[in-house]
């Protein structure tokens, strides 16, 4: 019989962004297929892991969740080093959230110093694309062109509660995590 071989590989992806953007409701509607509207900081665990297929890989993808503390002080060294992916999230009906996205990521490159700054790959999620549009405070255009403007970084809108495109998302973030190994 024909026996397809896969490589292995593992990678590490953070998620951060202001609190409430729905960054642990990504987490568990790409690891639980679940989505809850009762307000939870975390979903107790530090990271979720599982593996997925991405071209000829078995990849391993775990994931970072923040335990609510972006609200109160910088996450630390610790949960930003090893990182293969930053992921940049904001809400798309909150303007503050979308402008954090700077303040985010020059943090990521401060505390994680990764050894190419200039090439290391982010991927920016608006995300709540499900909430009413007379609601929407970040248009794709606007959004897009910031992620431009850092040098083209992917962008993806979600809706962790209908489950839209969450899953694409996850599996562009291995892919680029991959790629860059
Ligand atoms: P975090 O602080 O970034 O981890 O955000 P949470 O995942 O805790 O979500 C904050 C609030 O937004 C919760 O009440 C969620 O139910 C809600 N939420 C998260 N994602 C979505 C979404 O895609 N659509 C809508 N309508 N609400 C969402
Ligand atoms: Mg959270």
């Amino acid at each position: 019989y024909n026996k397809k071989s896969f490589s292995k590989a593992s990678i590490i992806v953070v998620l951060i962004g202001d609190s409430g953007v729905g960054k642990t409701s990504l987490m568990n509607q790409f690891f639980n297929r679940k989505f809850t509207e009762q307000y939870k900081a975390t979903i107790g665990s530090d990271f979720l892991s599982k593996e997925i297929l991405v071209d000829d890989y078995v990849v391993t993808i775990q994931v970072w969740d923040t335990a609510g503390q972006e609200r109160f002080q910088s996450l630390g060294v610790a949960f930003y080093r090893g990182a293969d992916c930053c992921v940049l999230c904001f809400d798309v009906n909150d303007s503050k959230s979308f402008e954090s996205l700077d303040n985010w990521r020059d943090e990521f490159l401060i505390q994680a110093a990764p050894q190419d700054p200039e090439n290391f790959p982010f991927v920016v999620i608006g995300n709540k694309i499900d909430v009413e549009e007379s609601k929407r405070m970040v248009s794709q255009k606007r959004a897009m062109a910031w992620c431009q403007s850092k040098g083209g970084i992917p962008f993806f809108e979600t809706s962790a509660k209908e489950a839209t495109k969450v899953e694409e998302a996850f599996q562009a973030i291995a892919k680029i995590a991959v790629e860059q190994e």
